[in-house]
């Protein structure tokens, strides 16, 4: 039996594809350490697992509205009024099976084939997939001073009149950049002048450090968000750490979010009721492990950034938010998906790749995990490429010797 042509395109997300390597390593015994996760390492807030347990012990779950809990839904109309500014409308929020989803049915609502959406590289690695599964066109704006963030001219130069979107993630994955400012406040202006569609995807957009803040995309525009040009997608995944449950949201134009909702009734009907009631938990609980886990996160990147500096040859720019950072290792190897391979195979390691997110000859470093693991991983790391590192190395009580250098 054969696959859709468009089905045999999809590329395996290179995440969870090392995940998978990793975990195979862990299961014959191997001490790997990972540098490559995607998600903080906090159990679920104690008000989400309540408030989900809550439901579950009624017994009563049934398909939920397609569109979300309205209780949940109005936590997230509470969570927009509080940290971008804006009142919105129910009519306004779709909750879905996470960002991901929430993303996915916003561009297959938007993009007819050979519609161009823009990318700004580095890029998440999902967008040029999902963009592809809608049988779309990924245009990719690559910075060409070698920068984490596009210059405002090099991006108006990629709009067509087949653009539908630009896609901003600022803080940002993998490079843990966070845009300018006035480069949101020109994206804001371009999108209404040119009526395209500015997505912001904020899924990080409170894990900021050294006091810098992601700007809400409403400041920048006097239209109201029925007539505004701007779709919020978020979700409790990195915030709460709560990537387990699946919940996250929309925020756009009542015309856009109501098709949104058709597709996603069509296709799963409404996202799990119990990670709904979590969900609603951790919005309306204390909100004070948000900053605990940002707290925690910047200190790993301190920790992070001075092992990297330490490394000879690896050049890295300070991230201003989330839990990533991506060192050029081009001193080692132009081949990120070489080099992480080896990586994991001669030291242990899991890193990821810089090429699928657009960025080859980088590694991109998660500090998500433990102190403990980013400096006995990047200790690893030295030791499997720098030569002037000492050859031998103890990983638990086995000693390794480096012979190929
Ligand atoms: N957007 C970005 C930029 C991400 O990094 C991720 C997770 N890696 C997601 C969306 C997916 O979030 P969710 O778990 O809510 O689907």
């Amino acid at each position: 039996m054969s696959l859709s042509q468009l089905a045999r395109t999809i590329k395996e997300s290179p995440t969870l594809a090392l995940n998978e390597a990793a975990r195979l390593l862990r299961e014959r015994g191997e001490p790997v350490i990972h540098l490559g996760i995607g998600e903080p390492k906090n159990k679920a807030p104690i008000a989400a697992i309540l408030s989900s347990a809550a439901k579950l012990k009624t017994g009563d779950i049934k398909y939920a509205p397609s569109d979300g809990l309205p209780s949940l839904k109005k936590a997230i109309i509470r969570y927009t009024e509080e940290n971008y500014g804006r009142l919105v409308a129910p009519e306004n929020v779709i909750v879905s099976t996470g960002d991901k989803q929430a993303l996915y049915n916003l561009l297959f609502a938007i993009t007819d084939p050979q519609d161009e959406i823009i990318l700004l590289a580095p890029y998440w690695v999902s967008y040029p997939e999902m963009v592809r599964m809608v049988y779309g066109v990924p245009v990719i704006v690559t910075p060409e001073d070698g920068s984490f963030a596009p210059q405002f001219e090099e991006i108006e130069r990629a709009v067509s009149s087949y653009t539908k979107a630009i896609v901003v993630n600022s803080p940002n994955n993998p490079s843990g950049a966070l845009y300018p400012p006035e480069l949101i406040a020109q994206l804001v202006e371009l999108c209404e002048s040119r009526d395209i569609y500015l997505i912001m995807d904020d899924i990080y957009h409170k894990l900021v450090f050294d006091g810098a803040c992601a700007p809400s995309a409403y400041n920048y525009t006097h239209k109201d968000v029925d007539s505004s040009h701007i779709v919020l997608v978020n979700g409790v995944s990195k915030l709460y750490g709560m990537t387990g449950f699946r919940i996250g949201w929309a925020v756009g134009p009542r015309h856009l979010i109501e098709v949104m909702t058709a597709i996603q009734a069509q296709t799963t009907s409404c996202p799990a009721v119990p990670s709904q009631a979590a969900a609603e938990g951790a919005l309306t609980g204390v909100q004070s492990v948000v900053e605990n886990l940002r707290l925690t996160i910047q200190n790993n990147r301190d920790v992070m950034l001075a092992e990297l500096q330490g490394f000879d040859g690896v050049h890295v720019e300070k991230p201003l938010g989330t839990f990533y950072c991506l060192p050029d290792f081009r001193a080692y190897s132009q081949n990120s998906v070489e080099l992480a391979t080896f990586l994991l195979n001669k030291a242990l390691v899991v890193t990821v790749p810089g090429a699928p997110f657009g960025m080859e000859g980088h590694l991109r470093l998660s500090y998500a995990g433990s102190v403990k693991d980013i400096l006995e991983g990047i200790e690893r790391m030295k030791w499997a490429l720098d030569p002037n590192s000492p050859n031998e190395i103890y990983i638990g009580d086995r000693k390794l010797v480096r012979d190929w250098l």
